[in-house]
């Protein structure tokens, strides 16, 4: 066990120090003790070192809070490379610009996932659980992701001593250029795989097709996009699985017409019925609902039926049901109803001429009158 280093005293500076100050006494103590300046003197090596281990923590807040809280970071291999801070190095002697090394010893999040889900209008307007059939990639059950056979523990890699990265040290004009890169041998893994796992071909990862029950709740609409935390692709290196979103598509109705949380129906009443008024029972998602037809209705006027709507997926409470009211012209009368109609005209002095009988008809027409 190394023993527990204060930080803070090796970078010279207080447990309260600003990004800023931690940056400076980084830079000026590098300078002091860069390998460089100190040719054959193993001590500066040993304290440049450490000022980087130092740097690397305390310049991420995350690694910097838990050694605040824990004293540690949960172990050396989080530290990552003594060198951690070589960037800032490279930002200090040459100026910035240069990319950002690889960093392929950190955890990775795993992908997310999205799937699309055709919903009935009854099942938005209740709610519904659904069972979706996820395909993705998984970790290897029988290896346990390390895509090495169970018994058989992947080696530690021999050209980058597990750390994942290799260093090329080259002398330019400029001075000596230090470049990290991606171990070739392991991919960045720090390990290699002697005897693969036979069921995942040493891959650590399987493609399996998972049932999950999704719940859409009541007022669901097209566009709504649903998110099943960590139901995606499993993370690397420790790090948490990716998300499953649930794109949300409301199929059309036969009946209603869905405009936000309000429903549209048309329903065809005749001219009488439109003339005198009527009461009419309609369906409606939950049942049915009374339509009072006033008396005097003209063709397209509409009714609202508050609060008989979708249900509102925030807020409570439901949109409104208009109903569009279509007055029809009864057609194929039969000889008494055209009396009636007649009769009903000659009253409201209204001249009806139904069809032309030609000059001779009318003649006719006019003697019998
Ligand atoms: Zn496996
Ligand atoms: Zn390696």
């Amino acid at each position: 066990m190394p023993e527990r280093r204060n930080y803070y005293e090796i970078l010279g500076v207080g447990r309260d120090a600003s990004p800023d100050e931690i940056k400076k006494a980084y830079r000026r103590l590098a300078r002091q003790y860069h390998p460089d300046a100190n040719p054959g003197d193993p001590t500066a090596e040993e304290k440049f070192k450490q000022i980087n281990e130092a740097y690397a923590v305390l310049s991420d807040p995350e690694k910097r809070a838990r050694y605040d809280a824990y004293g540690e970071v949960g172990g050396a291999a989080d530290l990552g490379s003594p060198f951690a801070g070589i960037q800032d190095l490279f930002d200090m002697f040459f100026g910035t610009g240069r990319p950002r090394g690889p960093r392929p010893r950190e955890p990775k999040r795993g992908a997310d996932l999205r799937l699309d889900l055709d919903i009935t209008l009854e099942e938005a307007f209740s709610g519904v659980e659904k069972e979706l059939e996820v395909p993705r990639v998984e970790r290897c059950p029988i290896c346990d992701g390390t895509g090495a056979r169970p018994g058989s523990p992947p080696a530690t890699c021999s050209r980058c001593r597990g750390t994942g990265q290799v260093e090329t040290v080259s002398d330019s004009l400029l001075g000596r250029f230090v470049s990290i890169r991606t171990c070739p041998t392991c991919g960045g893994e720090g390990t290699v795989v002697t005897d693969p796992c036979p069921d995942c071909g040493g891959l650590g990862r399987v493609r399996r097709v998972r049932h999950i029950r999704v719940k859409v709740p009541a007022g669901a609409d097209s566009g709504l996009r649903l998110r099943l935390a960590e139901e995606g692709e499993p993370g690397t290196r420790g790090g948490p699985p990716g998300d499953l979103y649930v794109d949300i598509h409301v199929r059309p109705h036969r009946f209603f017409r869905r405009d936000g949380d309000d429903l549209h129906c048309e329903v065809t009443v005749s001219f009488i019925q439109a003339a005198l008024g009527t009461l009419l029972e309609i369906p409606t998602l939950d049942g049915s609902a009374r339509v009072k037809v006033p008396e005097g209705t003209q063709p397209g006027a509409v009714v609202r039926l508050r609060g008989a709507g979708m249900p509102r997926l925030r807020g409570g409470g439901r949109g409104d049901l208009h109903v569009h009211l279509d007055v029809r012209t009864p057609t194929g009368l039969s000889p008494r109803e055209k009396e009636l109609l007649r009769e009903l005209a000659a009253i409201r002095g209204e001249g009806v001429k139904e069809k032309d009988k030609g000059l001779w008809g009318r003649v006719k027409e006019a003697w019998n009158s």
